[in-house]
């Protein structure tokens, strides 16, 4: 009899539900403060001080708003392509995007180094450990912005206000917060999903006198320290407070508590928490891995392995592609998975998908494997911290993928410390904040410093979130076009929206799990599409309405995956436990996961012929050729 047999399905699925029913918020995403008024100032830049510099007023062939990795990814493809005048315009005071912004202590990547620092063999970087801190992902990007000469015609500290296509000279105007007023031939945006910080919509919480500051704008002026492990000495008189225990939270805690005099954490959800087994990678791994191409091997690999097949090797063999691996062997149940290939190619060509009872099956497999999995994660916990009670109230009750899985070795002995006090509020969250400190279950927490690890807008539609909108051609406005979803072709492109690209995982790959992947694909359709136009004299692209119609029907047939069910406990991945509304199904990936979306779109580049979308040749130039009005 297997472990998952001998569990109590029933009784853990029933508090699963009692769990999720004391979070339930009516206001969804709502509950949340947004950074306006008084904590606008919590948006600005403690890193790199402001430099004067006079108005841009120039032409560009490609513009890109945001120097993170989409920014970084795709003005190096370009660069490759031929295309000299990349600028990439960004808000904060250098390259980076999530990387620049999040130097809080702890701060590390829980994917593996190996595919989600990209650009590995281009720049001939490899990774000093399997999942790298944050100071040493910052350290790539600006090797990439060096390599690929990203910085010269960049724009820091900059925020883009208007953005207009120009339909007689096929060219977007873009005026930004320092004055430029320029334009460009080829717009690119990529803003990043989760880059607009947000905190907990908590009573009183503009009262607060003390210190505060949101995770992303670490003050390392108040605590002492640095982002590379040195010790926040400034805190050792001081009593901190921490909202939040999410992937932030989990990382930058046990850092504070190896200093601060005395630290409550103030908890609403317990995040699942499972090993770290990180490891330095050393020249025996170069020697075995590092053959030519090996990044792209690794990252299909990746894909293949979270994918529904049955694949052969598991090469970056992490946390995330271990759930799947569980999952598979529920669903194999002994059978070899030589014989399970065998019976998937036989039932392709015989041309019959999956079947019914196969889905069934793979959601049976999902739930034996996930309740084995999160009974050892609790157990983890009960193994890991001293006293009792804290330990209970550290267990997750809820399916892993419900939330962003945690990995750490250090967060659950942090617990143990005699300085730590873990204030769980059962699921209600801190219920008021006043000039001195914060109240939970009925108790005033006096505090110096309240550091919100609260996390970052994702409900909020394109505008709010990017602080820009698009006006396209014929003066419609990208917010109207969006006004009852994403309409994309591919998650890329925008019809009415010409020469524009959009570098986002929504509607394309949606790989939470290496976001990285997502950018490094659409930067190579990006590269291509460019590419193409500017070698035959054409003067714009955008999909046809229709291509694009059909896209966004495609999409609305995904009928959702593991991650954000809307059974789970609320959070970000499922819209807050509200359901899906329109909005959020729209923002779904393709029906065959990432797998599916990522074959598709090689199949349709490899193609060449650029189904779905329409050339136009410039008015003026003579050498375009005739029918260049229509390629797909
Ligand atoms: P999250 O949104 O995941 O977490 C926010 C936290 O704040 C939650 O614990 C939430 O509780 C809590 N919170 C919100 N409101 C209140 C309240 N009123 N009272 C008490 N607690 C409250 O943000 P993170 O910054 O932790 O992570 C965001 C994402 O960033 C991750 O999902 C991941 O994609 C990425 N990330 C990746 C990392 C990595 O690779 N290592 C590291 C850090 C972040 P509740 O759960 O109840 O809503």
């Amino acid at each position: 009899m297997s472990s998952s047999q001998l569990l109590d399905k029933a009784a853990i699925k029933d508090k699963y539900a009692k769990e999720r029913a004391k979070r339930l918020r009516p206001e969804g995403n709502a509950q949340y403060q947004r950074l306006e008024g008084k904590f606008e100032s919590y948006a600005g830049d403690p890193h790199t001080p402001l430099r004067e510099r006079d108005p841009v007023r120039d032409h560009v062939t490609f513009a890109f708003i945001g120097a993170g990795l989409s920014g970084l990814v795709v003005g190096a493809r370009l660069k490759e392509a031929g295309i000299k005048d990349v600028r990439v315009i960004e808000k904060g005071g250098d390259v980076g995007g999530t990387w620049y912004w999040n130097r809080y202590p702890g701060v590390r990547c829980d994917t593996a180094a190996m595919i989600y620092l990209p650009l590995l063999e281009e720049t001939g970087y490899i990774p000093s450990e399997k999942y790298v801190r944050g100071p040493e992902i910052l350290e790539h990007c600006e090797r990439i912005a060096k390599h690929y000469g990203l910085r010269d015609k960049a724009l820091f500290h900059t925020e883009v206000h208007s953005l207009e296509w120009q339909e007689d000279q096929q060219v977007w105007r873009i005026k930004t917060s320092r004055g430029d007023d320029f334009t460009a031939k080829y717009l690119g945006m990529g803003t990043g999903p989760l880059h607009v910080a947000k905190l907990p919509g908590i009573p009183g919480i503009e009262s607060f006198a003390g210190k505060s500051f949101h995770t992303s704008r670490w003050d390392y002026e108040y605590t002492g320290g640095d982002a590379h492990g040195a010790p926040m000495d400034k805190l050792a008189d001081k009593r901190v407070a921490v909202i939040g225990t999410g992937a932030t939270g989990v990382q930058c805690i046990p850092q504070l508590a190896k200093t601060a005099k005395e630290l409550f954490v103030f908890q609403r959800t317990p995040s699942s928490v499972d090993e770290r087994r990180n490891h330095a990678i050393d020249d025996q791994w170069i020697k075995a891995n590092a053959k030519p191409g090996w990044q792209k091997r690794w990252m299909d690999n990746f894909v293949e392995n979270m994918g529904g097949g049955i694949p052969s090797e598991d090469l970056v063999d992490d946390g995330w592609t271990e759930i799947s691996r569980s999952i598979r062997e529920k669903m194999l149940n002994g059978t070899p998975p030589w014989l399970a290939r065998l019976v998937v190619r036989t039932r392709k060509v015989l041309g019959r998908g999956p079947s019914q009872r196969s889905s069934e099956r793979v959601r049976t497999a999902f739930e034996d494997a996930d309740f084995e999995k999160m009974e050892q994660i609790r157990a983890r916990v009960d193994a890991q911290v001293t006293d009792p009670e804290t330990a209970e109230n550290l267990k997750a009750w809820y399916s892993q993928l419900c939330k962003r899985p945690c990995f750490s070795d250090e967060y659950l002995p942090a617990f143990n410390s005699p300085n730590m006090t873990l204030v769980d509020t059962d699921g209600k969250g801190v219920e008021r904040i006043d000039e001195t400190g914060l109240f939970a279950n009925g108790v005033h927490y006096p505090v110096d410093c309240i550091v919100y690890a609260s996390g970052f807008e994702y409900g909020a539609n394109f505008q709010l979130k990017s602080g820009f909108d698009l006006t396209g051609r014929n003066g419609q406005r990208l917010s109207e076009h969006w006004a009852n979803g994403l309409r994309t072709l591919h998650g890329l492109h925008m019809h009415g929206f010409p020469n524009a690209f959009m570098i986002q995982m929504n509607q394309g790959a949606n790989m939470a799990s290496n976001i990285p992947h997502n950018i490094v694909d659409h930067a190579a359709t990006v590269a291509q599409v460019v590419s193409h136009a500017e070698a035959n004299g054409f003067a714009s692209v955008e999909p046809t309405a229709e291509a694009e119609a059909a896209w966004v029907e495609l999409i609305l047939t995904n009928q959702g995956s593991l991650i954000g069910s809307t059974e789970c406990t609320p959070g970000f991945w499922n819209n807050e436990g509200q359901g899906w509304s329109q909005e959020f199904r729209q923002a779904q990936g393709h029906p065959g996961g990432a797998e599916g979306f990522f074959k598709h779109i090689q199949a349709w580049r490899d193609a060449g012929d650029f189904e779905g979308l329409v050339f136009t040749a410039t008015q003026k130039n003579e050498t375009a050729p005739a029918h260049a009005e229509l390629v797909s």
